[in-house]
């Protein structure tokens, strides 16, 4: 069993000390036995120890920068939502295609923001000025916040915060299971907690440091049943030997421990496995004996912004795809709703 993230070094920036979170976290850091170091400055946090890069990657992502978020400025965060909040950047887990490798790269470790209110109310003012549209805020596009909140709460802080608001909804998606804390959180039923899911072999061979398959569906279990709209994003769709029993086998688990009376707001977003050139050369770098397919030669090219194109699959690989995870869908969830595939 995956036991919850604890760091086993901790930086504090300047500042951090001046926010009742940071002090709350030093305190608890102190008291636990844990290195801290002071750092005076965010770039700092450059002498993570190690001997070389794979050690000194690998010990980032055990290591937690106690921050405070200086730019207060969203990006937008589409398909799924219309802003990204950052709560928290950087991950524990070791998802060789994980998108943070080249968008963190030369930051692997975790770094938590202790400016909370400050973030929210930038929030507020991003909701006012769609106001009375709904603003939709995702929580998880540079962390899996779900699993760092044991220790912080600043997402149950924030699904509170939303819970309150008129024009506000809150989304986060998880590959862990560590959500116990957030079961009582008041969130009146406007954050959407999904979960990343996928067919086993993929989550065995490539999603090392994560909660397994049937961890993460029964806690998805145990958050509807706290009254959360829940949600699956099955990512990335990665087409292996024995594909399509995998998946199925994937949505007969959804089946056996999603009870029918928690089916009535559930969402799927598909999401197919792809890569960038420079995606490929970080993955082999951080995962040298990776087993990922990753020949451009098998896949399509997609253009993409500032000239980096991915590599996804052929058009007939797609439909195939698209046709047989909407076909067990609907055989097994058909009230659920489909937001996209891409
Ligand atoms: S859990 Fe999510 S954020 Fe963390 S390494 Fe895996 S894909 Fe990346």
């Amino acid at each position: 069993m995956i036991k919850p993230f604890f760091p086993q070094l901790v930086y504090i920036e300047p500042g951090a000390l001046d926010y009742p979170l940071g002090e709350k976290l030093k305190k608890k850091f102190t008291d636990l036995g844990v290195e801290i170091r002071q750092t005076t400055s965010h770039n700092q946090v450059r002498n993570i120890p190690g001997e070389n890069h794979l050690q000194k990657y690998r010990n980032a992502k055990s290591t937690l920068v106690v921050g405070v978020r200086k730019t207060l400025k969203f990006d937008t965060s589409k398909p799924s939502a219309e802003y990204a909040i950052p709560l928290a950047t950087g991950c524990m887990g070791h998802c060789q295609y994980c998108y943070l490798q080249t968008t963190m790269g030369s930051k692997p470790y975790i770094r938590t923001y202790v400016n909370v209110e400050e973030i929210l109310n930038a929030a507020e003012s991003y909701m006012k000025e769609r106001a009375p549209e709904l603003t939709r805020f995702e929580a998880a596009c540079t962390s899996d916040i779900v699993g760092i909140d044991h220790l912080t709460h600043s997402l149950k802080h924030a699904i509170e915060y939303f819970g309150k608001s008129d024009y506000g909804k809150l989304r986060f998606v998880t590959k862990y299971h560590h959500v116990d804390h957030l079961l009582d959180a008041d969130h009146q039923g406007k954050t959407r907690f999904r979960f990343s899911i996928n067919a086993d072999y993929v989550i065995r061979n490539f999603e090392h440091g994560t909660s397994p398959l049937k961890e993460r569906i029964k806690a998805a279990t145990k958050v509807a049943e706290a009254g959360y709209p829940i949600g699956f994003i099955i990512a990335p769709i990665y087409l292996h030997e024995g594909w399509k029993e995998g998946y199925l086998n994937m949505f007969h688990l959804l089946d056996e421990y999603l009870p029918p009376s928690l089916r009535d707001d559930i969402t799927f977003e598909l999401i197919q496995h792809r890569f960038t050139k420079p995606a490929k050369r970080v993955i082999q770098k951080n995962y040298p004996m990776t087993k990922l397919e990753l020949d451009e030669e098998k896949r399509k090219y997609k253009w993409g912004k500032y000239g980096i194109g991915k590599y996804v699959y052929q058009k007939d690989e797609q439909e195939d795809i698209q046709t047989t995870l909407h076909h067990y869908q609907e055989q097994f969830f058909p009230e659920a709703k489909v937001e996209y595939f891409t």
